[in-house]
């Protein structure tokens, strides 16, 4: 199975001055738990690292033993971009693909085997959450308009999986029709085609703020 990591991204909400994967983490950049992760994983047998050009050397260097392991894809502007230069970039033999956020560096190996085992069986999966908070719907005032039942809210993660024709496809109308989303399986919801729900795990947390990074320390020290 390929997998795309995208790690393009700025890190503002990190306040690092700097990307927030390379952030030191138990005595590693944030990313190289990321990777290992996906090296670790029975399923994976292609990584992609899709960065900015302006950090190349450093994630890189980062990575250490898998290093010269991943193969490089410039990234963009936002996420949508850098995922689609990801799978313009991926090796012709790429039928299915999965996508990890880089900064869910908690995935645990074991969860990328069963998103990859689920989407060798589906045309679109991703790894989500049941809500346990009462979420509200507001306005731009920041009123309450309505509180949808809880049953049916999933918090999104990723891995997210595709079939690479499906998602190219996805990605060209939402080029052409000015879509921009905070996530993959947003396309394919859009275009009416089917994704499947697979249970995640609470601790695969993204991180984004400083505190994210202390519990992320946590768990690392508890594997
Ligand atoms: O900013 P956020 O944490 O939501 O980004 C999710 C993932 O997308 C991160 O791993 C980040 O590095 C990546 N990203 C990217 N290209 C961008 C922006 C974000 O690959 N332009």
């Amino acid at each position: 199975m390929h997998l795309l990591i995208p790690a393009a991204g700025s890190g503002r909400r990190m306040k690092a001055g700097k990307n927030k994967l390379l952030i030191n983490l138990n005595g590693e950049a944030l990313l190289y738990w990321t990777v290992r992760s996906a090296f670790l994983s029975k399923k994976i047998s292609w990584v992609g690292i899709i960065g900015q050009p302006h950090d190349k050397s450093q994630i890189i260097n980062s990575l250490k033993n898998f290093s010269n392991k991943v193969n490089w894809i410039d990234g963009g502007d936002t996420r949508q971009e850098s995922v689609r230069n990801g799978i313009n970039n991926l090796p012709n033999d790429a039928n299915k693909v999965l996508i990890h956020d880089g900064a869910r560096c908690l995935i645990k190996p074991e969860l990328i085997d069963k998103c990859s085992n689920e989407l060798e069986m589906n045309d679109a999966i991703i790894l989500a959450i049941k809500v346990t908070d009462t979420i509200k719907v507001v306005n731009e005032y920041q009123f309450i308009k309505e509180t949808p039942n809880r049953n049916f809210l999933w918090a999104a993660q990723t891995p997210q999986g595709f079939s690479v024709q499906k998602l190219k496809k996805a990605h060209q109308k939402a080029l052409d029709n000015n879509w921009s989303v905070t996530d993959d399986a947003s396309l394919f919801e859009r275009l009416n085609w089917e994704v499947k729900i697979i249970e995640g795990s609470s601790t695969n947390i993204k991180i984004t703020s400083p505190i994210d990074l202390k519990i992320a320390s946590l768990f690392l020290n508890k594997d």
